[in-house]
């Protein structure tokens, strides 16, 4: 696949439709609560400000299905974006047509631009050819940054690419597509990948696929214990999903040399975090409690196996690690990695919260704004809106 990239195309003087995922959390009164996405696509935006570009944002924010959702509306993003990049950024309320073509008309090159949610239109979702041409006719060219949305295909990041002359991706999907080739096209080895979370099933096709190329597979979180289950053992009343168990029988009798399961079990009888709690080993789960991390010596062998590791791709915590009481596994694996000196490539939502949450972020080399994009990505899928970039 070739994908340009936005330093690859002549941007100067030209008006620029570059969409984004703003799609930040806000409290009740609509105050953004974390900003991290309008900080990452930054770079991209100054970038088209120094060359005389007009930027026009294009995003989504929650799930308004096709209707104009007051709470869902993107004004405050507009204000937080242009105290962070300290200019007016015109905020588009009208609909897509004339009165955003005049809007963008009277725009000086430099200026920003964001448009109102681009899913307050049914046919956003719906990958309309006509809307997504309508879009295209706002602009000169166009420039993916929204990485985290790139898994649907939606008329802002697919359809449009039809109807406008130069596609690329912003800075932000450079590094997402670049460090993911790194760490799984053509990756330093040995290769491990760390999977953890709460289910089997919402990551049955990355275990497959992971399975083909990494040398080690650490398996850990809550879908542990219907592997452990598939290998005769008891789970007490730990999650388990009987339906995957012969699956997961199949995938460690295909897999033996590489998946590695923890030894030991932290477990307590209550899914709380002053529920008393402790360490077992894997094959010694009592009935009446319920596996919620992986215990030291575990976080040992694994640690030891990390150290020697070129490559890392992690995604989904090694346990319950909102209740402090079982963070510790996911902690020490973080910390391991940060240690490593390995390529460290992570993502997925709760991989993200724990690792920022450890204080270890700026150790990784790589953390993924993407959640299911991420992990569509490591099921070895072709992402539609990367696929629309590639003309
Ligand atoms: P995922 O979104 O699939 O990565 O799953 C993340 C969730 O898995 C987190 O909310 C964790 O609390 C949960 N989780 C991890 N380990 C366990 C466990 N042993 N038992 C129950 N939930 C778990």
């Amino acid at each position: 696949m070739t994908v340009k990239y936005i330093d690859q195309i002549e941007l100067k003087n030209k008006t620029v439709l570059c969409r984004v995922d703003y799609n930040v959390p806000y409290d009740k009164n609509m105050n953004i609560t974390d900003d991290t996405r309008i900080k990452a696509t930054l770079k991209t935006i100054k970038y088209c400000m120094d060359n005389n570009a007009k930027v026009i944002l294009i995003s989504h924010l929650g799930r308004p299905k096709g209707k104009i959702v007051p709470e869902m509306s993107l004004e405050p993003v507009a204000e937080r974006l242009s105290s962070l990049i300290k200019k007016e950024v015109v905020f588009i309320k009208d609909k897509i047509g004339k009165e955003a073509k005049n809007a963008i008309d009277n725009m000086s090159p430099g200026n920003i631009a964001l448009l109102e949610n681009i899913r307050f239109y049914p046919e956003e979702e719906k990958n309309d050819e006509e809307f997504g041409r309508q879009l295209a006719g706002l602009g000169d060219v166009y420039v993916n940054d929204a990485f985290a949305t790139a898994h649907r295909g939606h008329a802002s990041n697919e359809s449009i690419t039809r109807y406008i002359k130069e596609c690329s991706a912003g800075f932000l999907m450079k590094n997402e597509i670049e460090y993911f080739k790194k760490a799984m096209s053509n990756p330093e080895r040995p290769l491990l990948a760390i999977i953890g979370g709460a289910k089997v099933s919402s990551k049955l096709e990355v275990l497959k696929n992971l399975t083909k190329n990494v040398d080690h597979l650490i398996i850990g979180g809550g879908m542990v214990f219907t592997f452990l289950k598939a290998k005769g053992l008891n789970v007490g009343n730990s999650l388990l999903e009987e339906n995957l168990i012969e699956t997961a029988k199949d995938i460690l009798e295909k897999n033996k040399e590489k998946i590695i399961l923890p030894i030991d079990i932290i477990v307590a009888e209550k899914f709380e975090n002053n529920s008393p709690a402790q360490i077992v080993d894997a094959d010694k789960i009592p009935d009446n409690t319920m596996g919620l991390d992986i215990g030291p010596e575990s976080v040992k062998e694994f640690g030891n196996l990390i150290k020697t590791m070129k490559t890392i791709v992690w995604n989904g915590p090694m346990g319950a690690f909102e209740m402090p009481s079982f963070a510790n596994g996911t902690n020490m694996i973080a910390k391991a990695i940060a240690e490593s000196g390995s390529l460290s490539v992570i993502g997925g939502g709760d991989s993200v919260t724990a690792i920022n949450s450890s204080g270890l972020a700026d150790k990784m080399s790589y953390i993924s704004t993407g959640g299911g994009a991420f992990l569509e990505m490591l099921e070895g899928k072709t992402l539609p809106a990367i696929a629309a970039l590639d003309k």
